[in-house]
């Protein structure tokens, strides 16, 4: 089962990447989540990207979808994978198909996530993420069991250093500008399915499984 998990940012692609994963056992490819891995380790990848991603722009193309390219290529992802926040403009969703093509994948569907973007910031902002486990929170909407802790693995949880109110206004709009057309794009491709984002997290994840049923 290959899946594309689209939406804005904030709007729970990860927080229904981790339920998806728990459910149905596919790799869960966040390519945020792989910038973040390789600024924490001090790659040259990480290098490269820390500065579009403090600014709250996109990291160029090209080296995302290497990035991509290479991590689809792995064994894991013959029998599917959970994509998230990949592809975010049209040249990704280009190349993406080709690489597909290449292995000889079909994707199920694509699920776009759906929030008001004046939603969107306090989602962001409250975002708080476990350092050991990645397991994602919210101060109100989905807060901790013990303030900063993990309930999971006892792991102490911290902001992104892009989620500020600041940063967030720059992604919104380069969403608006650079991934909002893939919508078009997908439903073209008979591929688009739209859930609405603004329900409880348990909601939007009951109807993401109705979905791939
Ligand atoms: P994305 O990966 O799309 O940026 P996340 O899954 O990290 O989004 O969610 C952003 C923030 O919003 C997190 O703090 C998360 O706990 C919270 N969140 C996710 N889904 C919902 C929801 N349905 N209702 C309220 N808050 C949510
Ligand atoms: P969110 O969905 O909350 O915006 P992500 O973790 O998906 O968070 O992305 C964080 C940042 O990583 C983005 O703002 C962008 O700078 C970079 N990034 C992630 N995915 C891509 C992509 N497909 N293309 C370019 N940049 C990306
Ligand atoms: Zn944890």
């Amino acid at each position: 089962m290959h899946i594309l998990l689209m939406g804005p940012p904030g709007a729970g692609k990860g927080t229904q990447a981790a339920n998806i994963v728990k459910k149905f056992a596919i790799p869960h490819i966040s390519t945020g989540d792989m910038f973040r891995a390789a600024i924490k380790e001090g790659t040259e990848l990480g290098k490269k990207a820390k500065a579009c991603i403090d600014a709250g722009n996109l990291v160029p193309d090209e080296i995302t979808v290497g990035i991509v390219r290479e991590r689809l290529a792995q064994d894991d992802c013959k029998k599917g994978f959970i994509l998230d926040g990949f592809p975010r403009t049209v040249e990704q969703a280009d190349a993406l198909s080709k690489i597909l093509a290449e292995l000889g994948i079909d994707l199920k569907s694509v699920i776009n996530i759906t929030v008001p973007s004046a939603d969107l910031v306090e989602r962001a902002v409250g975002r708080r993420i476990c350092k050991s486990c990645g397991a994602t929170y919210h101060v109100k909407f989905s807060p901790s069991k013990a303030e900063g802790k993990c309930d999971e693995c006892g792991g102490e949880l911290y902001q992104r250093a892009d989620d500020t109110e600041e940063t967030m206004k720059n992604r919104l709009s380069v969403y608006e500008a650079q991934t909002k057309p893939l919508i078009e794009y997908y439903q073209k491709a008979g591929l688009y399915v739209e859930i609405d984002g603004r329900q409880a997290i348990d909601k939007v994840f009951a109807d993401v499984v109705e979905t791939l049923k």
